[in-house]
């Protein structure tokens, strides 16, 4: 028999009591889910890097074809892809988003005149259409785990540490500024391993205010454990885990590869993993041991990352199925507690959103999604199949109306600006692809 448990197990036990989707006024709704990973610049290149560039591709390939894209962005075109993209996570349910954000300097690295221009972009493309926003400014130093200097198509996403924590402070202020009602939480990044040397991360934690939310990718790749062993004399994460005071305030990204007493140390230090399954497919990372993770009673949640997808079904079906496939087994998130695998997924997202987010648990339960009563998809079901058949039975997100904070922001399945926003974002796809 599976173990099971971890912290899904209360609310499993009994769960008509607290389901993840529930039936409203007669319409199926649930909260909305957070979108713990994002890199908004990234969606302006979804499809263009499926093409061959050398005979071996892999993630560092995929990363030269991301770097010429990163290069021809500047506040206004990241302010239109990003609008473009936020209104597309909401249609689709998410309704707040990690923004892992890296694209701070001009191309030649150099600070723009407001060195929070980037992050700016950013703010007002959440603020415009009504996603809330974890604004995480990424702390990006070195080239590799030998302190290599940033090469030039890196340059203009490095800081040093007195620098990164000036940024740090502006976004906080914005945080407290009342015209962003409550919409906005600024985070810490820390790029990866590789990127920031160990005095330097030690240095930036120490500055934060303790509530503050750290984020870093971690293990996603072989080449990086590797590099990590080789350099640091240890895996990442039993490194970090080792080196800093993770805990319930640390999303882990990616995580892929781990060995036990990393999936076991990582769960009992209660930190989330932020698991992007349609990226790490796309970018052939490996798979999450979602199983044994489980078990351990570790913390999860789903990010969208390169945007490749912009679905939060589709990212737990693949969460799943990547997992049948290898195993060669079904249902395999299910326990005898909560038996749909559905269910299970959503009540997992939701169970992380407040930790990965910063956002409080009672406001995020507050922003709705409304599941569109005529949904082929959704005809005739009860309480004990809506979420099986929301994240198994279709291809559209059966999405009919969004509120966050209270405001409308997407009715009829379609976002309440979508016109104006898709509009923008041609005319930035064309500048963008023009100087190609
Ligand atoms: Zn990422």
């Amino acid at each position: 028999p599976r173990r099971r448990f971890g912290p899904g197990r209360a609310r499993c036990d009994n769960p008509r009591m607290d389901a993840p989707i529930a039936d409203v006024d007669g319409r199926w709704t649930l909260s909305g889910v957070a979108n713990l990973h994002s890199h908004a610049f990234q969606r302006a290149m979804a499809g263009l890097a499926e093409r061959m560039t050398h005979p071996s591709d892999s993630f560092w390939t995929w990363r030269e074809t991301m770097y010429r894209m990163a290069a021809r962005f500047d506040p206004d075109r990241l302010h239109a892809v990003a609008a473009q993209l936020y209104a597309e996570m909401l249609e689709a349910g998410y309704t707040a988003v990690c923004e892992f954000h890296y694209l701070h300097h001009a191309p030649d690295g150099r600070p723009y005149a407001d060195p929070a221009a980037m992050s700016r972009a950013l703010i007002a493309a959440a603020r415009e259409t009504g996603i809330r926003l974890t604004l995480l400014p990424v702390l990006y130093m070195t080239g590799g785990f030998d302190g290599r200097p940033l090469n030039d198509r890196q340059r203009r996403f490095g800081h040093d540490v007195d620098a990164w924590l000036r940024l740090f402070e502006t976004l906080r202020a914005e945080q407290d500024d009342a015209g962003h009602d409550g919409m906005l939480r600024v985070g810490c990044a820390l790029h990866s391993l590789r990127a920031v040397p160990p005095d330097a991360m030690r240095a930036v934690l120490a500055a934060l205010p303790r509530e503050t939310r750290v984020h870093l990718h971690i293990a996603e790749q072989i080449g990086e454990v590797q590099d990590c062993l080789a350099l640091r004399g240890d895996r990442p994460v039993r490194w970090l885990l080792n080196q800093a005071e993770v805990d319930a305030r640390w999303t882990l990204v990616h995580a892929t590869h781990l060995e036990m007493d990393e999936i076991v140390g990582i769960a009992d230090r209660g930190a989330t993993v932020a698991i992007c399954p349609t990226t790490e497919a796309n970018l052939g990372d490996g798979l999450f041991p979602l199983r044994d993770f489980l078990d351990a009673g570790g913390a999860w949640g789903i990010g969208s990352d390169s945007h490749v997808s912009v679905s939060p079904v589709e990212e737990l079906r693949w969460l799943e199925y990547g997992q049948r496939l290898v195993t060669r087994h079904r249902n395999i998130v299910a326990t005898e507690a909560c038996p749909s695998v559905g269910e299970r997924l959503l009540a997992g997202v939701r169970a992380s959103a407040a930790q990965a987010t910063g956002f409080a648990a009672t406001t995020l339960a507050g922003d709705r999604v409304v599941l569109d009563p005529a949904a082929p998809q959704l005809a005739g079901a009860t309480a004990d199949d809506v979420a099986d058949r929301w994240v198994f039975a279709g291809n559209r997100p059966a999405v009919a109306t969004v509120s966050v904070g209270g405001r409308a922001v997407v009715r009829e399945g379609r976002h309440v600006d979508r016109d104006a926003i898709a509009a923008r974002y041609a005319t930035a796809m064309a500048r963008l692809l023009a100087d190609g």
